[in-house]
């Protein structure tokens, strides 16, 4: 666990310098392909125009990478509204039997009868659970079970020292599982890094984990995974709750603040 912990936080600084370069290098490319459209209308001759639209294509192409990378370190700051999870499921169930494989077979489990409300970027969160659900899908080529299920889970000092990263308190726990090829620990220790992928060229650009582990950290939760080659995947998306009480004493108290001061 101290290793996992150790690891989590040598890959969050890798997230961070990661986009470090992505911003500066956006920096360095926007000249250099307004400098390579201006030559384009300048040089005329055949050798010219054809290096230039090398030199185009791929600064374009660099352009592409860097805007995939600032993506996916985004997510620190969203709009922040309370979402019921039992919507956010719903719809997410509705993108899911629509685009999935029929030999995908959902299974969700919630129960909307609850309250249960999270604080956050209702956009970022549904990319999260879609960037989940889409690997799980990648996972079952000749399909199985999808998963979606969420529950209200206390978590303790005992448990918050188990998981890295976790914080004590009333959480909305969103478990995404599946029943595909599962994970070996080598890559397991690896999924949360940038660009890491086992997809083929051009199925995945190892950057769907590091975006969903950079939005829920910047909505103060954690994750847990459990993979077993063969069998399947879970992963686990704690986000701290917000109780309905609470809610109603935050409108409360906001409400006081105008003649209170
Ligand atoms: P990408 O999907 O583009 O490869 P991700 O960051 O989303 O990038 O995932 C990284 C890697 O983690 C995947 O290439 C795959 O090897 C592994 N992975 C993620 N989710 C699952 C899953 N549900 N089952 C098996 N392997 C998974």
């Amino acid at each position: 666990l101290e290793r996992q912990f150790l690891r989590g936080q040598r890959l969050e600084s890798l997230g961070t310098l990661a986009s470090g370069i992505a911003h500066d290098l956006n920096n360095v490319l926007a000249p250099v392909l307004m400098s390579v459209q201006l030559l384009q209308l300048k040089l005329q001759d055949e050798q010219s125009k054809h290096l230039l639209s090398i030199l185009e294509t791929n600064t374009k192409r660099g352009a592409d990478l860097v805007k995939q990378v600032l993506s996916f370190a985004k997510g620190i700051e969203g709009e922040r509204t309370t979402i019921q999870v039992g919507h956010l499921i719903l719809e997410l169930k509705k993108i899911v039997q629509e685009t999935f494989p029929k030999s995908i077979q959902l299974c969700t489990d919630i129960q909307t009868r609850e309250l249960w409300t999270i604080s956050g970027d209702a956009t970022q969160l549904h990319q999260v659970l879609m960037n989940l659900c889409v690997n799980a899908r990648d996972a079952m080529p000749n399909g199985g079970v999808l998963k979606i299920c969420a529950e209200n889970i206390i978590v303790d000092e005992n448990y918050a020292r188990m998981i890295a990263g976790a914080k004590v308190g009333s959480h909305i726990v969103v478990t995404v599982s599946d029943t595909g090829v599962g994970m070996s620990s080598d890559i397991l220790d690896r999924i949360f890094e940038p660009f890491f992928t086992t997809k083929e060229l051009g199925k995945g650009t190892g950057l769907g984990l590091s975006t969903v582990l950079g939005i829920v950290k910047s909505h103060g939760g954690f994750i847990n995974v459990y993979s077993e080659v063969g069998k399947g995947t879970e992963f686990k998306v704690y986000l701290p709750a917000v109780q309905a009480k609470q809610v109603q004493q935050v409108e409360k108290d906001e409400s006081k603040l105008p003649n209170g001061q």
